[in-house]
């Protein structure tokens, strides 16, 4: 449902209904999801004008606009503001970093002709870009300051089947983008329904057994890279088939990030709905997480503080916490250093006034969210 086209009354009814089902708490809980850490999107600014004057369909999308890899500016940007503000227990302000741990290998793709898949860690990524090689010391300190704490977002936050079909295909946008060292667009003469950006959409259900493998490389990976195991999987886009919570909970994962209804994939391009609620379990065991505010600046098109603040009000008059969306897109300025400034700015005022509206309120990553709701169970 779009609720951006219905009456604001409705809207409201709407977002005080969907927060009544699920797990509650009397506790005034603030928990930030960004994510896309990790993941290319746009490489530079000339890139960007290269793929708009070639007539790659780009120019409308606040993603393929602005958002990059985090440099090490963006960074020490991003700890300072959250820094800034403390909670009644004298925490900082917190991003649970919904991360990707790869991108693709672009030369050696090129090398094999797009017939077999290569990818890169992140951090090799990083080396490659000015201004990034210090990047990942301070993913570090960030953890250890408990700032920005990853969680899994997915290996990479691409469909390598659909690409790879598109890039052997001929499909020029594609090939043009790849040229380019980017994936994450929509070409004009597209040959799948299928979002390159959306890792585990299927168009066949056979396609979970590649994704089976993704998954669990990318948890292997993210555990080497952080010293600590992902235990918190929210899938790229969303679409996700739910066989694959299984192999997520072999390798770790305790809790998943869903929307209150997914639109769950089950091949030939047919959906099947699935109600979720904040604190319900799967049959593994696993608890569902989902999101129930939105803090997005870089789209214009409305006023984020207040509409952010009044979700939090709706979520906590139902004892539910505030699971705050807010992507990488709004904090990055490498490619455009205005859009990190109002972002961060913004981000400012929004963390002050939540500690004004709500002197009790207590900043917590999603993990830590998931063990309060799994103790309170037994
Ligand atoms: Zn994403």
């Amino acid at each position: 449902m779009n609720l951006n086209r219905l009456s604001s009354t409705k809207r409201i009814l709407i977002r005080n209904l969907s927060n009544i089902p699920g797990w509650r708490t009397n506790r005034k809980i603030v928990v930030i999801e960004s994510d896309d850490w990790g993941a290319i999107r746009m490489t530079s600014k000339d890139v960007f004008n290269n793929l708009v004057k070639a007539g790659v369909p780009i120019s409308d999308c606040r993603y393929n606009n602005n958002d990059s890899l985090a440099g090490e500016n963006d960074l020490t940007s991003l700890f300072e503001v959250l820094r800034s503000v403390k909670d009644k227990n004298n925490n900082n302000a917190v991003f649970t970093a919904v991360s990707v741990v790869a991108n693709p290998d672009f030369e050696k793709i090129e090398q094999n002709g797009y017939s077999k898949y290569f990818w890169e860690p992140f951090t090799e990524t990083l080396k490659r870009y000015p201004g990034h090689s210090k990047s990942f010391d301070l993913w570090k300190e960030g953890i250890k300051n408990r700032l920005f704490i990853p969680q899994f977002h997915g290996r990479e936050h691409l469909n390598v089947t659909a690409w790879l079909k598109a890039l052997r295909n001929g499909n020029a946008d594609t090939l043009l983008a790849f040229k380019n060292r980017v994936y994450g667009i929509t070409p004009r003469a597209y040959l799948s329904n299928v979002s390159y950006q959306a890792a585990f959409d299927i168009e066949d259900i056979s396609e979970i057994v590649y994704h089976k493998e993704v998954i669990r490389e990318g948890l292997g990976l993210f555990e080497n890279l952080f010293g600590y195991k992902a235990r918190y999987f929210i899938p790229t886009n969303g679409p996700f088939n739910n066989q694959l919570e299984k192999v997520a909970s072999e390798c770790g994962v305790k809790y998943i990030g869903t929307s209150k209804i997914q639109l769950e994939p089950i091949g030939n391009n047919k959906t099947r709905k699935v109600f979720h609620r904040i604190g319900q379990k799967n049959r593994f065991g696993q608890t569902y997480i989902t999101r129930n505010c939105f803090f997005e600046p870089t789209d214009k098109s409305k006023n984020w503080i207040d509409s952010c603040l009044k979700e939090i009000e709706i979520a906590f008059r139902w004892g539910k916490p505030a699971v705050i969306s807010s992507h990488r897109v709004n904090y990055i300025g490498y490619i455009n250093p205005s859009n990190r400034a109002d972002g961060l700015k913004q981000l400012k005022i929004f963390l002050d006034e939540i500690l004004k509206h709500w002197n009790d309120v207590e900043f917590l990553t999603t993990d830590q969210l998931g063990d309060l709701i799994t103790k309170s169970d037994s």
